[in-house]
Parts: C-alpha cells; structure tokens; sequence
C-alpha cells in the first residue's frame, strides 16, 4: 500500500470552530483522493482560548469541553466534533495522527514566588547574574475543569523554566534554582531544551506518570492510530520510546509516529533515530530545504541530485518527506516556502518516486486566502496516481543536463515523469514493455504520447514545470474516481 499523509490544517485557518466538521465532510474525497492518513491539528485547550493554533497547549485534558481560557471550543471545534471527524475518518478507512506538544505549558491559573536565573538567549548554558526572586504563571490548577479526568495540579517544581516575571513585567529566559536543562536535547543555542512558556521538567517522575496518564487517557478517548511529535529536539530523548510503547497497548493500539526534529543537518537526524531506538519517523526537514533552495535558484540546481544527502536517502523507512507545513509557510518562524511555481515538480519527487511517506500539506492542497496562494495544480491527480497506479522500482532516465529529471514507474500501469527547472526539455523513453501504448499527460490531457513497437517515444516537459504521463485508459479512470 502506498501511504500519503495529508496535513490538515494551515496557519492561518478561519477561526470559526468548523475544522473537525469540515474533515467529517471531506473524509470521504480524501479517501477517494488516495490519502491515507490525517494528521489533526493539536486538539487541546491553548492559551489563546478558541483563537489557539494548538502549540500554545493550556490543559490537554480539555478537548474543548470546558468553558476555559474564553471559550469552551477549541479553534477546531468541541470534543464531540472532534470525536466525530475522527469516526468519518476511520470510516473511510483512513487513519488519525494526533499532534502531541508535551514540551510547554502556557497560561498558568495563578502565580507562584520562587527562584530563578536569568539565561543568556544565544547560550542557554550561560548565566547572567545571580538567582533572586521571581513571581511566575506556573501554577496550574484549572478550576473550570474541576478535576475531571485528572486531578493532577501543575506547579513550578514540575518545570525546568518560563520566559515571564511578573514581578518586574519583564521577559526573559529564566531557569528555577536546583533545575538543569536536559542533556538530552539539542544543543543549538547551547541547549535548546527551552523554547517557549514552562519547560516541562521530564526528570521529574510525578510528572512522566502524569504524562503517561494523560497519554493513555487520550489514546483511549480518541481512538487515534499514530501521532506527530512536537518539538522533539526540546525533549529528552528518553521519554517517547517508552511513552510510545506504552500507548501501544491503549485504544486502537497506535504504532506509527513521526517526531518534529528541525534540524537541516542529516546528521543530527540520524543521530537522534538512534538515540530514540528507531521508535519513531522524522520530518525531512533536509529534502525540505533542497527543495526550497532549488525553486529560489533553479539555475544553480542539480535537479538530478535531491535527494543526495537526505533523510529519505539515509534512512528511507525513517523518512517523513514534505514539501512545506504550517511553520515554514509565509508569515510563520521557520519561513522557508518551496516557491509556487516548483510545488508541482516537488510533489512529483515526494509523491510519484519511492518516498515511503510523503506528507501532503492542507495549505498545498486546498491553497491559503490568507497569503493569496492558490492550490498546487494537479496535486489530487499526484495523490490518485499514487495510491493507484505507482508500483515497481524507479527507473531513472537522467542524463548531463542537471535541469531535467525523468524516471518510469513500471508496472501494469506504467507512469512517466519529465520535470525541468530550466527551458522546454524532451528525454527520449526506450523500454520494451511500454511497446503500443498510449500515454496522456495530466496536465493537458490532449496532449497524448504514443510509443512504437520497441516501446519508443519521446516525452516533453515545458520550462518550469513537470510532465506526468499515464496511460490512457488509467486516465479515464482517474477522472472518473475523482469526480465521483
Ligand atoms: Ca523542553
């Protein structure tokens, strides 16, 4: 079986509380589609109430049921519709990812005074003078809950660190007397344990079972089938083999998961699969940046070598392959979009080569009103194809131009992919088991190649732009389906 994940949320999403009711209605398109797996926005209460993307996590007890922090809905909806999508979606026989951000918690219900340091932005190991009094949001009590689920109140003894003294209305990185960061984390900025709100202290034991109750809790309440891991490189690299072990045992007995390392360096990605016992995927966050640096200079580009030195290229069973997400979309912290007019040839290298698990992007797919993007033409025809068509190993037609790429898919239901990043291309296509056919490119459906008795013919691409060739009749049946 072929997988494609899709990303089902954007940034900048209307804030109407219709996301979990929008995927019950296209729960069925998107199986029709080819995606086989969603990845849901994280479904808890944020401290920005119902305007919260998610990563701003308050209480992930609360699936907007109680009426905290403004709002009972979450951006997404209420627990019953988030409960609901996920039902529509299994269904249709496609499988759940729930974003889990076990790194921070914001908005405490009240302060507490202790002690903390201040630490230097740029070497998080380095101090500025000495521990003194401080008054933080680290006292989490959630009165609106009322002990529902859990009665486990937070406090500061369970975080590492805040960015926040309401003593002297400043903010700063700070560090709580008798805590370390963990040595287990990234060491960008010397360590990058902290990134936002209260660092949650993983050496805490009280605080691990806590996690693992909630995990539990959730796994069981919701039914989800694997996750995606927030913000690993801020977390012990310890916790989630364990934590993914136990959940296993737990409501649909979830066994996949991809982590967010963000790191462009292979390297590092490696390391960490092996620090983490190869319990989870990782986003390739390397092939992302190759990508993006090749739509902003296509000249300078080997379009022949994308994939050298990647993640997909490493570690190809450990590989979670994207084009973009709603971090490095315009406007976001890790800006880095892949150019408008290279998203197709993208798509074409994530999806139609042998990327066991590409991860398609909502804002891709569906386009963003907010930035004025529209969707990435063809991309639910790249999605079909793949689940439907794409079998046999790549055959790549590649020769000295480092502008052009082209390979075949073989099989019963061969597909023939040309891109270009530079002028019109043409690569001639010998191959016997494509004798008397008649292909027809996707994008211009007139557009019909046939081969002659030795499987011979010449294949085109435009400049800029890719090329996907299918056999006829495959065609017939691809607009059929989609249209349905
Ligand atoms: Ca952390």
């Amino acid at each position: 079986m072929n997988e494609t994940l899709m990303q089902y949320f954007e940034w900048y999403l209307d804030e109407n509380h219709e996301l979990w009711n929008d995927l019950s209605r296209d729960a069925e398109h998107l199986a029709h589609m080819g995606v086989t797996m969603v990845w849901m926005p994280p479904a808890y209460k944020g401290n920005g109430g119902g305007y919260d993307v998610g990563y701003g996590v308050y209480d992930h007890y609360d699936l907007g049921e109680f009426c905290s922090k403004g709002s009972v809905e979450t951006k997404y909806g209420s627990k019953e519709e988030y409960l609901e999508s996920i039902k529509a979606l299994h269904t249709q026989g496609i499988r759940v990812l729930a974003d889990i951000v076990l790194n921070h918690m914001m908005g405490g219900d009240q302060t507490e005074h202790t002690r903390a340091v201040n630490v230097q932005g740029h070497n998080r190991m380095q101090h500025d003078g000495d521990y003194y009094d401080v008054q933080v949001w680290t006292r989490f009590t959630f009165p609106e809950r009322n002990n529902k689920y859990s009665d486990f109140e937070w406090n500061a003894s369970h975080f590492t660190g805040t960015d926040f003294d309401q003593n002297n209305g400043q903010n700063h990185i700070l560090k709580f007397e008798g805590k370390e960061w963990s040595d287990r984390v990234s060491n960008e900025q010397g360590n990058f344990d902290y990134i936002m709100g209260n660092d949650i202290d993983f050496s805490v034991p009280e605080v691990v079972e806590e996690l693992y109750r909630w995990g539990i809790w959730y796994t069981d309440i919701s039914g989800v089938d694997g996750f995606r891991l927030d913000a690993i490189k801020s977390i012990d690299a310890r916790f989630y083999l364990g934590w993914l072990k136990k959940m296993k045992e737990y409501g649909n007995h979830p066994e996949f998961a991809v982590g967010e390392y963000w790191s462009a360096d292979t390297n590092e990605l490696v390391q960490y699969l092996k620090d983490s016992g190869h319990c989870m995927l990782l986003f390739d966050v390397p092939l992302h940046y190759r990508l993006s640096q090749i739509s902003t200079n296509a000249q300078g580009s080997d379009l022949r070598k994308v994939f050298d030195g990647t993640l997909a290229q490493r570690e190809p069973e450990y590989a979670c392959v994207f084009s973009d997400n709603h971090d490095t979309q315009p406007g976001q912290a890790l800006y880095s979009w892949v150019d408008d007019w290279f998203k197709p040839i993208s798509y074409t290298l994530l999806l139609l080569r042998d990327c066991k698990y590409p991860c398609v992007f909502y804002g891709d797919l569906y386009g963003i009103p907010h930035d004025q993007k529209q969707p990435v033409p063809n991309l639910e025809k790249m999605i079909w194809i793949r689940k439907n068509l794409l079998s046999g190993d790549i055959v790549d037609f590649n020769d000295d131009d480092p502008h052009k790429t082209c390979w075949l898919a073989p099989g019963e239901h061969p597909v023939i992919v040309i891109a270009s990043i530079g002028d019109w291309k043409s690569r001639r296509i010998d191959d016997l088991s494509l004798a008397n056919r008649t292909f027809v490119d996707i994008n211009w459906p007139d557009h019909k190649v046939v081969t002659d008795e030795n499987g011979t013919a010449d294949f085109t691409c435009p400049e800029g732009n890719v090329t996907v060739y299918i056999l006829e009749e495959d065609y017939r049946t691809m607009m059929k389906a989609l249209n349905e």
